[in-house]
């Protein structure tokens, strides 16, 4: 038996058979330090990312102890909400919800997921037949404990799960609300991207003194995820992102934006372009949300544009490149999106875009990271066809983002031949193709033993390999 299989953790049968049909064949890190740990009962504070198996790591221990309240009475009165799992987006709690009913499907104990932007009636409906466990959103579940659909006096196990990302949100306050109403006497497990000094205070008011967990992104000693700053203006951002995914030969990639607004008029803008391209965004309905990520995961569309919130901790590994179309505000947020990248050991490419408004922003990466980043020049090519750039600045200016433009211009920018666009639309046979991904037949670009550098424009400094963000740190 191998040191880390799950068989060694002696787990109740039908847990046991429901992690054996997942396949999984060994523990990840996370799993190995903290099922033990909360198979104890004991508090746990962990740093771990989406993607490192937390979410079996909580679980797995919690249904094992809840086993001995397991029964088959349809009464709701035997079935009353035991463990609280808690995370700051809609999908990301679907996301929990669905891998707990899988490991929880031979046994008795009910859980549910309970989130905004969906009718509160079947809601109700289900959190009146009895959960054991229940999956949530901070907000809504306010709502339910408030028209006393949830009652938490029962509670022996609360999960506070991406719990940074629920602080940045602003969910404190919430927190704050719903642990009040929550039995003292209970398992308190949070688990957080890193441990900034707010997860330390929320730690310290709501943990008993926890075991501290921390494990590295997967693969972070394997992987390899190269990263480039290019010094781009604005109204230069997305020529840089379509020379560079042609020129890399990219196949799919993360964009990511700050703003809500940004992410909509920028997935139109390169749809307009001829890229396969789709936005997730607070504002789009959760179907229209749960379609986007169906459709890049299905391979349909090549891009997808994201906000922060949208797309932490989503379930979508190994893209083969991230840009980040702004920098993001919070420097941590530059790690989880980079994190998409160069994941199960393949090389993956980050490349950051930055305005000249945005060195502060890249300051507070450098300081991060602990290492001094190099802001790179991006040539553009002069050789490409004249009419999708045109056709891009107009786009662009249809969509009432003039002002953004402002007087941000860069001396890459300026040097640009800028030639006057006819005034109707362009009949451009190259601008009117649809964009053609590279052959997907082919290895995908990040896997490829050719070294992609011989397809990298002269004008882009040769690539520079960095170990995966935290390696050794
Ligand atoms: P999580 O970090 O919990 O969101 O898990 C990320 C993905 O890893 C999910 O698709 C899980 O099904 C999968 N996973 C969790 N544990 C293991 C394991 N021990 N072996 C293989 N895959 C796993």
């Amino acid at each position: 038996m191998s040191e880390s299989a799950f068989s060694k953790l002696s787990l109740a049968e039908p847990l046991a058979r429901a992690v054996a049909e997942m396949g999984y064949e060994s523990m990840t890190p996370i799993q190995e330090q903290a099922i033990p740990v909360v198979l104890t009962g004991k508090d746990v504070m962990g740093a771990a990312q989406t993607g490192t198996g937390k979410t079996a790591a909580f679980s797995l221990p919690l249904l094992q102890r809840l086993l001995k309240h397991e029964n088959a009475s349809t009464s709701p009165a035997r079935h009353p909400v035991r463990a609280l799992v808690l995370l700051p987006t809609r999908e990301l709690a679907d996301q929990v919800a669905q891998q707990v009913k899988l490991y929880a499907k031979y046994t008795n104990l009910r859980s549910a997921v309970v989130f905004g932007g969906m009718d509160m009636k079947p809601q109700t409906a289900e959190l009146k037949r009895g959960v054991e466990v229940l999956v949530a959103t901070p907000g809504r579940l306010l709502d339910h404990i408030e028209a006393k659909n949830a009652v938490l006096n029962q509670v022996e196990y609360v999960v506070l799960d991406e719990a940074d990302r629920m602080l940045d949100i602003g969910f404190l306050p919430d927190l704050q609300r719903i642990l009040s109403y929550l039995p003292k006497q209970r398992t308190t497990l949070l688990f957080s991207a890193t441990f900034s000094p707010e997860i330390k205070r929320l730690a310290n008011s709501y943990l008993q003194d926890p075991v501290t967990i921390e494990v590295s992104r997967p693969n972070t000693t394997a992987s390899t995820v190269e990263q480039h700053f290019y010094n781009v203006p604005d109204d230069e951002k997305r020529h840089a992102i379509k020379q560079i995914v042609r020129q890399r030969g990219i196949t799919q990639a993360f964009v990511f934006v700050n703003s809500k607004l940004g992410c909509a008029r920028l997935a139109r803008s390169l749809e307009r372009e001829g890229m396969k391209t789709t936005a997730l965004h607070g504002d789009k309905s959760q179907d229209e949300r749960l379609k986007a990520l169906d459709a890049f995961k299905k391979g349909e569309v090549d891009l997808l544009v994201a906000t922060d919130v949208a797309a932490r901790g989503l379930d979508i590994k190994d893209v083969p490149a991230v840009f980040n179309f702004d920098v993001p505000f919070n420097a941590e947020d530059y790690v989880h999106r980079i994190g998409r990248t160069g994941r199960a050991g393949a090389s993956g490419l980050a490349v950051t875009l930055v305005a000249p408004s945005d060195t502060r922003l890249v300051a507070d990466i450098e300081k991060l990271l602990k290492r001094k980043i190099e802001i790179e020049a991006l040539e553009f090519d002069e050789d490409r066809p004249r009419g999708r750039i045109n056709d891009g600045r107009r786009a662009w200016r249809g969509n009432g983002e003039e002002e953004e433009r402002r007087e941000r211009s860069e001396p890459v920018a300026q040097e640009r031949r800028r030639e006057p666009r006819p005034p109707s639309a362009p009949k451009d046979p190259f601008f009117d193709q649809p964009y053609e991904p590279p052959a997907r037949e082919e290895a995908p670009a990040w896997e490829a033993t050719a070294k992609p550098a011989n397809r990298i424009s002269a004008n882009i400094k040769p690539k520079r390999k960095v170990a995966a963000l935290f390696k050794g740190e």
